[in-house]
């Protein structure tokens, strides 16, 4: 009757709804998952597991919710108002963590994800602008690596002689050196060995996805100009660009747990296509057959 009930509603609110822009769509769609995580049980007490869980993370509800959904005995936790999924999927304990949008606040819940819940194996992804003309919105990019691409050195240049953006040479960001034992300048990020090769069979075996191993960039920026995109794949060979996977990666590298990116292109500008937010289901699909194939493979081994 409930049920019954709920979509009379649900057909009723169709029916009568005006017709929406693109945008009014997506934040319809992100308020009702924010209204379906707080429906969830909540957490009173921090996370207690046996087994060391996977952690997934995506920025947006719209990059978490079908994982989410996914879990079977999902468990809402807040820290510092980052939220936190726990559950499990195929019986083995799984973390879903929406990092929200950025290199800051992905490296927050990153280190917090590392402090409560321990995970064993980090999976970052979501959606990301395609930087080379071969990508196309849909495709899956495996990151075999990532690089802080706004993390660089520029040469003087006087008053009023403008910018030449190709006059930079990458800095790097501080990551820990477990050799010098101290933090030291790192310009780029490379994929878990056995992650990636998982990851690539994933994407031999299952071809409903289009899908490439390259570079992925993150940077504070949504960055349109194509000529700087086109100058940024050919000095750094990047493939997609967005603003989280460097962050994640340089927390895990830091604290020593495998980790690797995936991404969904969403956009490509190069291309002339634009984004398109509801294919983001699609990385979350791809990295939960991931995690499946690890769980196989690797823990239960
Ligand atoms: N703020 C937009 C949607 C978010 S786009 C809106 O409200 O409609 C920014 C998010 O998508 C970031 O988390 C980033 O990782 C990803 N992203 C997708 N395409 C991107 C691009 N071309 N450049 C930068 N980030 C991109």
């Amino acid at each position: 009757m409930k049920k019954l009930f709920a979509l009379l509603i649900a057909a009723l609110l169709w029916a009568t709804a005006p017709a929406h822009t693109f945008a009014q769509d997506k934040d319809a769609l992100t308020a009702s998952i924010e209204q379906y995580y707080s429906s969830l049980p909540q957490a009173k007490r921090d996370y207690k597991s046996r087994l060391r869980p996977i952690l997934i993370q995506g920025a947006m509800n719209i990059e978490t919710d079908a994982l989410v959904r996914s879990l079977k005995k999902p468990v809402v936790y807040r820290y510092d108002n980052y939220l936190f999924v726990a559950g499990t999927y195929r019986n083995y304990p799984i973390v879903i963590s929406r990092t929200e949008q950025g290199l800051a606040n992905t490296a927050a819940s990153t280190i917090l994800a590392i402090e409560k819940f321990n995970p064993i194996a980090v999976i970052n992804q979501g959606t990301a602008g395609g930087s080379d003309p071969a990508v196309h919105v849909g495709d899956i990019v495996i990151g075999e690596k990532s690089i802080p691409s706004s993390a660089f050195y520029t040469n003087q240049s006087p008053a009023g002689a403008g910018v030449d953006y190709t006059d930079q040479e990458m800095r790097g960001v501080y990551a820990y050196d477990r050799v010098d034992e101290t933090f030291k300048r790192r310009g780029e990020f490379f994929a878990d060995r056995t992650l990636l090769e998982l990851a690539k069979r994933v994407a031999a075996s299952e071809k409903e996805f289009t899908v490439a191993t390259g570079t992925i960039a993150s940077a504070d920026w949504w960055m349109s100009w194509v000529d700087y995109i086109n100058f940024l794949r050919e000095r750094y060979g990047i493939t997609a660009s967005e603003m989280e996977t460097v962050s994640a990666a340089q927390i895990c590298h830091n604290a020593n747990i495998p980790f690797i990116g995936i991404r969904v292109i969403s956009d490509n500008d190069i291309n002339d296509e634009d984004y398109r937010f509801d294919v983001s289901d699609r990385s979350q699909k791809f990295a939960l057959l991931l995690a499946e194939r690890y769980i196989i493979d690797v823990l239960r081994k």
